[in-house]
């Protein structure tokens, strides 16, 4: 597999702090790669430094197999991207803006607007004036400008920032016909796991700075396993005697004892083994965890999650 983006060591500092903190980023060709962080974890640093926008402050990115420092120009070329806020022409259609960049970019065929706008779902509205356009549909345009060059790689970031239940949907099912219609890859951050999971093969998380998991959204979905969460007289007690026996169980903050098992037998024999030791065991429940909770999770612990 060829790796389109792969970062070593990728360090940012502001002032002593390292907002972004030895990250190794692989994201494969394509991958819908959905980089997931809260807000302020360091995810538009990255985004920025892999459009060489900012410089790293140590670290490697190759991107397309190649070192974007010294290909840098070359590289772009084949990049489109949404940062932040784009800016349009709001005095002109959705059309002219497209026509716009197809002429700043020298994109030969002029039917590449039409098509364009046909992919991201504003055709009906190519003659409005962007001004008059709603949110989700700013935000459409903003896509359409970032595949106008025909680019291998599309990096979003947070491009459902500000939108709507609805607009978060357009968004979603634009993208996820990408891929499709143009074998393209795509990085897309968001600070909501929801908002990806539908969409991503592939999920990196940054918290603080660092990349805390980086696998495939099946792996992250292993982690959601059901749980029996057990209350007992003395929590910490029972959490003790099983530990010692090598259950894997944990002691929450809220008292409650979790155990990584779901089998009857093992939590008929796990309750046994508590009442024989004169333990009072009040409530045994199943507890599903979703995927959101997972995120949540992580993203407080701050552990690096393989
Ligand atoms: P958000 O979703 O809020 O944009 P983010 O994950 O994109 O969050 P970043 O914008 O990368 O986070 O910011 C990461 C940290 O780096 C933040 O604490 C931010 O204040 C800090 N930071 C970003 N740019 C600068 C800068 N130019 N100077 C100093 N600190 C900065």
């Amino acid at each position: 597999m060829v790796n389109i983006i792969e970062t070593n060591n990728l360090i940012k500092s502001y002032k002593n702090t390292k907002v972004v903190n030895q990250i190794d980023l692989s994201v494969e060709q394509g991958d819908i790669y959905g980089f997931l962080g809260p807000n302020g974890a360091g995810k538009t640093t990255t985004i920025r430094m892999l459009l060489g926008l900012i410089k790293p402050t140590s670290g490697d990115i190759q991107i397309f197999g190649k070192n974007l420092q010294n290909n840098k120009m070359d590289i772009l070329r084949g990049i489109g991207s949404l940062v932040e806020y784009p800016s349009y022409y709001g005095n002109l259609t959705g059309l002219e803006n497209l026509e716009a960049i197809r002429r700043l970019l020298q994109v030969k065929d002029k039917k590449r607007n039409l098509e364009i706008l046909k992919v991201v779902g504003l055709t009906d509205a190519k003659d409005k004036l962007v001004k008059n356009y709603s949110l989700g549909m700013k935000q459409r345009l903003g896509i359409g400008i970032a595949l106008l060059g025909s680019p291998r790689l599309l990096i979003l970031d947070e491009p459902t920032n500000g939108l709507d239940p609805a607009g978060i949907q357009e968004i979603r099912e634009l993208i996820k016909t990408l891929p499709g219609l143009y074998g393209i890859t795509i990085m897309i951050s968001s600070h909501l796991l929801n908002e990806v999971d539908q969409m991503a093969n592939k999920v990196g998380i940054i918290n603080q700075g660092q990349l805390i998991f980086q696998n495939s959204i099946e792996e992250l979905r292993k982690k959601s396993n059901p749980r029996i969460v057990m209350r007992t007289n003395d929590s910490l007690h029972a959490e003790s005697i099983l530990q010692q026996e090598g259950w894997n169980v944990t002691l929450k903050e809220n008292g409650e004892l979790e155990i990584n098992e779901t089998e009857d037998s093992k939590i008929a024999y796990i309750t046994d083994k508590l009442v024989r030791k004169n333990m009072e065991v009040y409530r045994i429940q199943e507890q599903k965890r979703s995927l959101e909770d997972i995120f949540l999770e992580i993203t407080n612990k701050r552990g690096v999650i393989s």
